[in-house]
């Protein structure tokens, strides 16, 4: 099963969870095993898991990959989103999950975060659900 959903981003970079989004999916498919893949189309944005129970764990991890890959550097890519498009191929763009009894199997403290390094923009995340 084949799905797609958007998320609207606020600022230049911010991570945001969706993990209700993904295992929305997961119920709405009705697959109780398998496998969801979670792929990002977009070249300046990628999709991580890391701790959604505390907030700051999140904007830390952005403030360094921030601090290690400055916005601006003699980049030559015209489009002058270059920082972007490093972040996103350091943090990749896809993703799978295990499904366990019609559920994402997620430890305890893991939530799914789409990541945005080139907004504010409208974004798109696509989900693969296969039973197995
Ligand atoms: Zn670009």
């Amino acid at each position: 099963m084949f799905v797609e959903f958007r998320v609207s981003t606020h600022s230049r970079t911010e991570f945001v969870d969706i993990t209700p989004q993904v295992q929305q999916a997961v119920r709405d498919s009705q697959v109780k095993e398998g496998i969801c893949q979670i792929w990002v189309p977009h070249t300046t944005a990628g999709v991580t898991i890391n701790e959604n129970a505390d907030p700051s764990v999140v904007r830390d991890i952005l403030m360094e990959l921030n601090k290690v890959i400055p916005f601006e550097d003699n980049y030559q890519h015209l489009e002058g989103n270059s920082a972007a498009h490093i972040k996103s191929s350091l943090v990749g763009c896809t993703l799978n999950v295990i499904i366990h009894e019609g559920r994402l199997m997620l430890g305890t403290w893991q939530g799914i975060f789409f990541c945005e390094f080139d907004g504010p923009r409208s974004r798109k995340v696509w989900l693969k659900i296969v039973q197995g």
